[in-house]
């Protein structure tokens, strides 16, 4: 009865809490770095400020108008500029201190290892993820997740992003399966399920906050990571 031996998961924002450690990272550098003393503005404005810069630096990076080294130099600079700041040299500092720490930090989504226990123990598990080589092993390394995954997947490794179909067929390559084989986990409707799909792996759409505009319809969708044990 048993369809699947692959599992594929998406990492940041799926396993790995970004948001939670992202924000970690960046009231640090607000402390750290005198930022209220530099723009005046407050850590949740600044927290704010930088996401949405960022988010769009990285839908850039993703569609690829811009390089890893822009969207990496860019997203301080440009986060200070909305405060009036010009100062490159902090925004270098910052970014250079933000990829440095950020990969260290260890918040999970909740029922991450719970989920993994339990998938291990019947499936093989791999990540295919969008992020940057280095900083994607320094994040399965220090939270813990590293040693659930046989094959690890990044964007960076396969010189192509999700949802490109090529990835998913670079990652059935490496991992010497089938996409009938195999389904794919993810929290990104765009990269995740749409990629999936059109590689013909099945999916399971992660989507805790109940966004509500997608289609066609995932193969399975779920709030809570526990859910999958009831598909899986
Ligand atoms: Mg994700």
């Amino acid at each position: 009865l048993k369809k699947y031996h692959h599992i594929l998961f998406d990492l940041d924002h799926t396993l790995w809490d970004f948001d939670t450690n992202s924000k970690e990272t960046l009231t640090e550098i607000f402390n750290q770095f005198q930022i209220e003393k530099f723009t005046g503005t407050s850590v949740n404005d600044f927290i704010i400020t930088y996401k949405k810069i960022n988010d769009k630096l990285w839908e850039d990076y993703r569609l690829e108008k811009i390089e890893k080294d822009k969207l990496r130099s860019e997203r301080f600079k440009l986060t200070f500029e909305k405060y009036q700041l010009k100062n490159n040299d902090l925004a270098e500092e910052v970014g250079f201190y933000y990829v440095n720490h950020s990969p260290k930090k260890t918040n999970l989504i909740p029922h991450s290892i719970e989920i993994l226990e339990y998938l291990t123990q019947k499936y093989e598990l791999h990540i295919i993820t969008n992020g940057f080589e280095e900083v994607q092993m320094e994040k399965l390394h220090h939270s813990g997740l590293k040693n659930y995954f046989n094959h690890i997947i990044t964007s960076e490794a396969a010189n192509v992003k999700k949802p490109d179909v090529k990835i998913f067929e670079f990652a059935l390559d490496k991992i010497q399966t089938n996409a009938q084989q195999t389904i794919m986990i993810g929290d990104s409707f765009e990269a995740d399920i749409i990629g999936a799909m059109n590689a013909g792996i099945d999916q399971v759409f992660f989507n805790p906050n109940e966004q509500l505009n997608f289609s066609p319809i995932p193969t399975h969708i779920i709030k809570k990571l526990s859910e999958i044990k009831n598909i899986l």
